[in-house]
């Protein structure tokens, strides 16, 4: 099939929930992604922030080949020796001590939610103004953003949100129901924003204080994104719950609430479960995924080619008015325009690059892990190119 045959089958037969680019793919391997007419893109997509390891990556693919030939699935009536050891891996790189695994980063938060709920005793979740959290009914509801509830109501109730960077706007709302505060370490959808100096720290104190939990929703933060492991790591602050998903198995489908031993220990049997959660073909995809960011030096590369692109996109920003703001941290960056971005992508993806556009004005790009310096100056000097045109 050619893109337009793809893109007319689409309109028939599936529902249009996407606004899609024109784009159609069909490979990738690092960095790179190529379209049914083989065409190369520099992918600063990513999936989203979930390809970290970058496309097809050998140990990944050896390992969901091998695992396929083995066992696809199991119930969790029964034990798997791919779920512990991911479990143990999850532990060993992460501030948390147990692990419940799910299949998206909406399970994740909910699994979250459901947990917090169950240790504490209490209903109330204070959220973050601009958040994203998934497209759940409890997960919009968590969302601090108006465009995902629109229509879907009526709402999970037991939910207060506040503004993100806020601490008094925190302390205010906490009230003897609540059980937990929900955050974004770096909000993703919301436009790539920093935490404050210091935010992270004053919200976990004041959460201990008010004997409040805390999670993080780090279902985009997680896996090299922000330089380290997590970005409780970045920003050394220690939730007591922490949702992942997005890049945890290299791309295949996964999610899992981590947290501590205490907290953890809340769920009994029969509490919480997930029919695919933890299969043995997801596990085998995490435990080749999490130990090729340990083994190639991709949280070093994070850091380090993040704050090359930084410094590169910092010098757009000072040639060209039309450049807000420049922010990120390890390979999460974002470009904040003074005009809606939308025509920029089309532009970027018409040169080669694919990137896209969040909170209207954002461009986010968040590449694969393994992005060369090579690879970034091509994307930025596409960039240059696009600005100089808007420019003129
Ligand atoms: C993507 C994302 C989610 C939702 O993940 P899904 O796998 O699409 O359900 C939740 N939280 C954050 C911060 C995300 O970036």
């Amino acid at each position: 099939m050619n893109t337009n045959e793809i893109m007319a089958l689409d309109k028939d037969y599936v529902m249009q929930t996407y606004g899609r680019q024109p784009l159609a793919l069909k490979e990738g391997k690092g960095a790179v992604v190529w379209d049914m007419e083989g065409n190369p893109y520099i992918d600063c997509v990513a999936g989203i922030a979930v390809n970290n390891v970058g496309h097809a990556h050998p140990q990944v693919v050896e390992a969901i080949c091998k695992q396929a030939q083995k066992l696809i699935h199991t119930s969790n009536l029964y034990y798997t020796e791919e779920q512990v050891r991911l479990a143990k891996l999850l532990v060993e790189v992460s501030p948390h001590q147990k692990a419940f695994f799910c299949n998206s980063g909406a399970e994740a938060v909910e699994g979250s939610i459901k947990l917090a709920r169950k240790y504490t005793g209490k209903g109330e979740i204070i959220a973050m103004e601009n958040s994203f959290h998934g497209r759940t009914i409890t997960t919009i509801t968590a969302t601090g953003q108006h465009k995902y509830k629109k229509g879907f109501g009526p709402l999970s109730p037991g939910f207060k949100h506040v503004p993100y960077g806020d601490l008094e706007a925190v302390a205010d709302s906490i009230s003897d129901e609540t059980a937990a505060v929900l955050v974004e370490p770096v909000q993703g959808e919301g436009g790539i924003i920093i935490p404050p100096e210091g935010y992270l720290d004053e919200l976990k104190k004041i959460c201990h204080e008010n004997d409040v939990l805390l999670i993080f929703d780090e279902v985009q933060t997680g896996f090299g994104r922000t330089g380290e492991m997590f970005a409780s790591q970045t920003f050394k602050v220690t939730p007591d719950i922490t949702a992942l998903a997005k890049a945890i198995a290299g791309g295949f489908p996964m999610g899992a609430v981590m947290a501590s031993e205490e907290v953890g220990s809340a769920f009994q049997p029969g509490d919480h479960a997930a029919t695919f959660g933890g299969g043995p073909l997801a596990c085998a995809a995490g435990v080749a995924s999490i130990e090729t960011i340990k083994n190639e030096g991709l949280l070093i590369k994070s850091r380090e080619n993040g704050a090359y692109f930084k410094n590169e996109l910092k010098e757009l920003f000072q040639d060209y008015g039309q450049v807000e703001d420049v922010r990120g941290v390890g390979l999460m960056l974002g470009l904040e325009m003074d005009i809606p971005c939308a025509s920029m992508v089309d532009a970027m993806r018409d040169a080669g690059v694919l990137v896209n556009c969040t909170a209207d004005t954002v461009l986010r790009f968040v590449p694969p892990l393994v992005i060369s310096q090579e690879q970034i100056d091509n994307v930025t000097n596409c960039l240059d190119e696009v600005i100089g045109r808007l420019a003129d």
